[in-house]
């Protein structure tokens, strides 16, 4: 007798062809997502670590003993890296966003006021404070940054009141890699008696190793706590990332526990319930393998290929950086002081990069609250496996910018044109009443989203000028049509 329907074998050989038609993990094509230390020994490392914890079950510490060893000697790594004495205490996530929901929950619980709780924070600050908001309910109070993506100090310090929970810096933001006046703002912070979050989800484990950086960590007075994530430049897989707090009672408030109920007692620091162990096994063992001179080597040759990537492309007419981007990543954007002939349409470029099979990651114009607008731009995240492919990735951004100069952006009038009048006309009304499943998803065929085929359509840019052109409920609520057709059953 067998259990099996189908032969694991088989099985697995579907899971390999499905894997095959993924974007590639590894080699440096993919400049988002994915951190490559171009190490296979690293991948290895974590493979075996993660198979040894495999059974084990995250949620109790006090039965699998080896998740308290792990997760306490990897909040300990984290500490010493990021500037935390004694007073600071942490916990591994499952990764970025549940570390910032984490600091989010921690501060609205520990905040005393009536009302609700203000989250402050720049407008570039990461999407997971936005659903640590959303989640959680607090008012989002986004402050607007100059065009070089950084926000001032004193635009941050003249909206703190008694009425913020928390305040966030990020070092550096995902969207321009621009690194927040951290140390003003957690001075004025502290003065007021406001937690200030330092999210360095992204920066957290290359920025210790950058030139030239003046504080930006839990060695700033003020600084409450900070996230930093193992599964970006720690190299860890995906489904690990720390959250360090300043002061066990602040931290305190970050657990869940209860005994109200006639099962076990739950005692939870962080928001899941049973967890796998595997990505802290993996991040452990890659923390330990490493070590800091590891982590600073791997930093170092990140460092060489954005300044190179960075040099290029200003050196690409038409395109440039935006702003002083500090860290692994940069935004780029047209550059509007040469001729609109000459110009290089960042979106239309990331589409022409990804057909000399490079994928970078598009991002839509935006328009803050002061009504200042910040530009479209691609995003280039880089690993250390770039430096092995640095030449064959410049001929591409720059063949690619040569295909399209001079090549308009896709305007909102364009995309609106592709569609019946009508619906063209009550898609961009704002009070448009929200949309049913089956009407999102007809208006996802009437765009061309809906061709059943997985994955991204061949061109983004029109997609990105549309995102920018309707109402965000709209396309948000377009978006999750998308994204939730895709994981229904088919046949
Ligand atoms: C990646 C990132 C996050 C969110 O992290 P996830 O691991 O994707 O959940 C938050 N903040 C910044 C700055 C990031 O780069």
């Amino acid at each position: 007798m067998t259990v099996f329907a189908e032969h694991p074998d088989s099985v697995l050989a579907r899971l390999a062809a499905l894997r095959a038609a993924d974007a590639p993990t590894h080699g440096g094509h993919v400049l988002s997502y994915v951190y490559d230390s171009g190490l296979s020994e690293i991948d290895e490392l974590a493979a075996s670590a993660m198979r040894l914890v495999q059974p084990v079950n995250g949620l109790d510490p006090t039965t699998f003993t080896s998740v308290a060893v792990m997760e306490r000697e990897v909040v300990g790594f984290a500490r010493a890296l990021l500037g935390g004495d004694s007073d600071v205490v942490g916990s591994v996530t499952t990764g970025g966003t549940e570390s910032c929901l984490l600091a989010v929950k921690t501060a609205r619980d520990n905040w005393v006021g009536d009302g609700a709780p203000r989250l402050l924070a720049p407008v570039t600050v990461h999407a997971a404070f936005h659903k640590a908001a959303h989640y959680f309910g607090l008012v989002l109070d986004l402050v607007p940054v100059g065009s070089d993506g950084r926000v001032s100090a004193d635009a941050m310090v003249e909206r703190m009141a008694p009425d913020v929970a928390l305040v966030v810096v990020s070092a550096p933001s995902y969207p321009h890699a621009a690194m927040d006046p951290v140390a003003e703002v957690a001075a004025a912070a502290l003065e007021r008696g406001i937690d200030c979050h330092v999210d360095a989800c992204i920066g957290g484990c290359v920025l210790p190793f950058w030139g030239g950086l003046s504080s930006w960590d839990l060695r700033v007075p003020g600084v409450t706590s900070l996230s930093a994530d193992l599964h970006k430049f720690g190299y860890a897989p995906k489904g690990a990332s720390v959250l360090l707090t300043r002061g066990r009672d602040r931290q305190r408030g970050q657990y869940f526990a209860t005994t109200r109920w006639p099962g076990y007692p739950v005692v939870n620091a962080t928001m899941l319930g049973s967890k796998s162990a595997g990505a802290l096994a993996a991040a452990w063992a890659i923390v330990h393998a490493l070590g800091r001179d590891g982590l600073a080597t791997l930093a170092a040759s990140c460092e060489r290929s954005t300044a190179a990537l960075k040099d290029l492309v200003d050196g690409i007419e038409g395109l440039r950086v935006v702003g002083m981007p500090v860290g692994p990543l940069l935004a780029v954007a047209a550059d509007e002081s040469v001729a609109p002939e000459r110009r290089v349409d960042p979106h239309h470029w990331a589409d022409r990069v990804r057909a000399h099979g490079w994928l970078l990651q598009l991002q839509p114009g935006f328009t803050q609250a002061d009504g200042s607008r910040l530009p479209h731009t691609t995003h280039l995240t880089v690993t250390p496996v770039t430096e092995r492919v640095l030449d064959e990735l410049t001929a591409a951004l720059t063949l690619a910018a040569d295909e399209v100069r001079g090549v308009p952006a896709v305007t909102a009038e364009q995309v609106f044109g592709a569609l019946p009048p009508a619906v063209a006309a009550g898609l961009a009304s704002p009070d448009a009443p929200p949309l049913d499943a089956q009407t999102a998803f007809a208006l996802l065929g009437l765009i061309g989203l809906d061709d059943g085929s997985d994955g991204l359509p061949e061109r983004m840019a029109p997609l990105l000028a549309l995102i920018e052109a309707l109402p965000a409920p709209l396309t948000e609520r377009l978006l999750v049509e998308l994204l939730a057709r895709l994981v229904e059953p088919r046949g």
